[in-house]
C-alpha cells in the first residue's frame, strides 16, 4: 500500500508547476498559483484500440480545459509523457495529484522531480478507507458495510445516526421490470452538449491519424454525448437531478431495446474526468429528496451507486494492488472473437446481446445492466479470458479506467477473483433479461429453451457454465442449488453436446 504527501508538507507548494493527467480536469484538481501542465500522448492511443468516441471525448475534454486555462497552462502534444514533460518543464519540480492507475503511479514515482499529492475526485481519503478496511479483520470487505460507514461519516442521508426513512438499503423497491407496451421509458430526455470547434479539430486530427495508419480505432465516433467540459458537466448533472432522478430507482435495472439511456445518470464519464466532484453529485441528489423533488428510493438508489459502489471500487483497486489483474479463479482461458472484439452487432442473432453490442459500437457505453447480465455474463458463459474481458471493456467503453475496470470486470463481473467483491458468479440465464427487458419477446431464441433450434444461448450457456464449475459452486452456499437443479435436467447431455459442437468463433 502507498502513502500519499499531504498538500504542501514537503514544500512541494514551492513548485512553479502542476500536472494534470486527462482524468484530473476539473477545478479540484489545480494547486493555487501553480502553472499547469499538460501532456496529450500519442502513443496511448496507439498501444491499444480504443473506441473512436472515447479518444475524442478524452482529447476534446484535455484541450476544452486547456482552452479554458489560457495562458496558465503548457500543453504539449507529444508522443509519450516523458517526453511531453522534459519537454514542458525540463528538470523543474512539478507536483500532481495522485494518479488513477497503479501504472501511471509507478511512472510519477519513478521520477526524481515530481511529488505526488494526494488523491482527488473521491469522496474516501485512503486513510478514510484504510482504517475501515482494518476493522474489518480478516473479514470480508463487504460493499453494505463501507457504504454504511460512509453515510455516517459523510453525514449522507442521515437523520441523527440513523438512516434517512429508517433504511440503509432500498433496493428491493429499485428492481423493477421495463413498463409493457412502451418502447422508451416515459421520462425527460438526458442533457445532450453541442460541438464546437474543439470537438471538430479533434476529429480532423483523429481522421488524419488513422489515415496514416498511426492508430486504429473501433466504433463508431459523433456527435458527442457526454461532457467534455465543466460548464456541460453541470448542466448534466442539474438536468439529472431535475428531471430524471425521480425515476432512476424505478427502472435502474431494466433495459428496453430501443432506449439506450433509460433513466440513468450518464454522469460516470464526466466523473471519472474529474470533471464533476462525486460530493456535488450526492449532495444535489440529497438536496433533491430534501426538497421533495425525488422519492427516497431513487436518491438512495444513487447515493449508493457513487459514494457506495463507486468509492469501494476505487479503494479496492488500490488495497487488492496491481497483481489483482492476473486473477483467474475460474481458468478461463478463451480468446474473445472477431465479431465482439470489432463490435459487429449484425453478426449475432441473440437480441440482447446484438443490441447492446450495438450500443457499445455506436456510444462506447451502455448501462450497468448489460454490462453484467450480457456482455460481461456472455463472456463469463463462454470462458473468455479475464484479462482480455477487461481490456475490451477498457478500450471500448467512454467512462473506463485501469481503476474501475478492474474491480468491475476481473472481480464482479468473471469473478476471477474467486469472490473477493461479490459472493457468486453473475451468470444467469435467459429468464432473466426476459423479466428485466422487452428483448426476448422479438428474439429468434426462447428463454425457456435448453434445446434445440430456438435454445436461448444465455440459458444453455447458463447450464453450460454450472456443469463446468459445478466443484467449486457445489461448495459455495448460494450456488449449491444450480448444482443440485442441473443435476436433474433430463436433457443435461443434449445441453453440453451442443455446447461441444459449437466453434470458439461462433457468434450466439
Ligand atoms: C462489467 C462492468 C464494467 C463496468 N465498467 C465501468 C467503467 O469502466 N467505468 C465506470 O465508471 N463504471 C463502470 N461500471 C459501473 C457502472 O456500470 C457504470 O458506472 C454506469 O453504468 C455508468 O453509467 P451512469 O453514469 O448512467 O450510471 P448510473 O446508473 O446513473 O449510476 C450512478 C453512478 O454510480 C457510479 N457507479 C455505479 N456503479 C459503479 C461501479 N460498479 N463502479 C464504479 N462506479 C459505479 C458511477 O459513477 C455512475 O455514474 C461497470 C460495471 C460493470 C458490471
Amino acid at each position: 500500500m502507498h502513502t500519499d504527501e499531504p498538500d504542501g508538507a514537503d514544500g512541494s507548494q514551492d513548485a512553479a508547476f502542476h500536472w494534470l493527467f486527462g482524468d484530473q480536469l476539473g477545478p479540484h484538481f489545480l494547486r493555487p498559483g501553480a502553472t499547469v501542465v499538460m501532456i496529450e500522448s500519442r502513443a496511448v492511443f496507439r498501444r491499444r484500440r480504443f473506441h473512436r468516441a472515447k479518444a475524442h471525448l478524452l482529447l476534446s475534454a484535455m484541450r476544452h480545459r486547456a482552452a479554458e486555462l489560457g495562458d496558465r497552462v503548457r500543453y504539449v502534444r507529444a508522443d509519450t509523457y516523458r517526453e511531453g514533460l522534459d519537454r514542458a518543464v525540463g528538470d523543474a519540480p512539478v507536483t500532481v495529484h495522485h494518479p488513477t492507475s497503479h501504472a501511471a503511479l509507478r511512472f510519477v514515482r519513478s521520477l526524481p522531480g515530481v511529488r505526488v499529492l494526494p488523491a482527488r475526485g473521491f469522496l474516501v481519503p485512503f486513510e478514510e478507507f484504510g482504517r475501515w478496511a482494518g476493522s474489518t479483520g480478516a473479514g470480508r470487505l463487504r460493499m453494505e458495510d463501507f457504504y454504511r460507514t460512509v453515510r455516517r461519516t459523510h453525514e449522507l442521508l442521515m437523520e441523527g445516526d440513523r438512516p434517512v426513512g429508517g433504511r440503509w438499503n432500498l433496493d428491493a423497491d429499485n428492481r423493477e421490470g421495463p413498463p409493457r407496451d412502451v418502447e422508451v421509458l416515459p421520462v425527460p430526455a438526458p442533457y445532450r452538449p453541442r460541438e464546437d470547434a474543439i470537438d471538430a479539430e479533434v476529429r480532423e486530427d483523429l481522421d488524419r491519424w488513422e489515415r496514416e495508419g498511426l492508430v486504429s480505432f473501433v466504433g463508431r465516433d459523433g456527435p458527442r454525448l457526454f461532457p467534455a467540459h465543466r460548464a456541460e458537466a453541470r448542466r448534466a448533472l442539474r438536468t439529472f437531478v431535475e428531471r430524471r432522478l425521480p425515476t432512476f430507482g424505478r427502472w435502474e435495472d431494466a433495459m428496453l431495446g430501443e432506449d439506450w439511456a433509460m433513466s440513468h445518470s450518464l454522469l460516470s464519464a464526466p466523473m471519472n474526468l474529474g470533471l464533476l466532484d462525486p460530493a456535488e453529485c450526492v449532495e444535489a441528489a440529497e438536496g433533491a429528496y430534501r426538497a421533495g423533488r425525488a422519492p427516497l428510493n431513487s436518491v438512495e438508489g444513487y447515493v449508493r451507486q457513487v459514494a457506495g459502489w463507486r468509492e469501494y471500487m476505487w479503494h479496492l483497486y488500490w488495497h487488492f494492488g496491481p497483481g489483482y489483474r492476473r486473477h483467474n479463479a475460474l481458468g478461463h482461458h478463451g480468446r474473445l472473437p472477431e465479431w465482439f472484439t470489432s463490435l459487429d452487432a449484425g453478426a449475432v442473432e441473440a437480441r440482447c446481446l446484438s443490441t447492446a453490442l450495438a450500443q457499445v459500437r455506436d456510444r462506447g457505453w451502455v448501462h450497468h445492466i448489460p454490462r453484467l447480465m450480457v456482455l460481461g455474463n456472455h463472456a463469463l458463459q463462454r470462458g473468455w479470458d479475464p484479462r482480455a474481458v477487461t481490456d475490451w471493456f477498457h478500450r471500448c467503453f467512454v467512462d473506463g479506467y485501469d481503476w474501475v475496470m478492474l474491480p468491475n470486470v476481473i472481480g464482479m463481473s468473471q469473478y476471477a477473483d474467486g469472490g473477493r467483491i461479490t459472493t457468486k458468479p453473475y451468470a444467469s440465464g435467459g429468464a432473466y433479461i426476459n423479466r428485466m427487458s422487452d428483448l426476448c419477446g422479438p428474439c429468434v431464441h426462447r428463454p425457456g429453451d435448453r434445446t434445440g433450434e430456438r435454445a436461448c444461448p444465455y440459458t444453455a450457456g447458463y447450464w453450460e457454465f454450472v456443469h463446468r464449475h459445478r466443484e467449486r459452486l457445489a461448495g459455495n452456499h448460494r450456488t449449491v442449488r444450480a448444482v443440485r437443479q442441473m443435476e436433474r435436467l433430463p436433457d443435461l447431455d443434449d445441453v453440453l453436446r451442443a455446447a461441444g459442437e459449437r466453434g470458439p468463433d461462433d457468434a450466439p
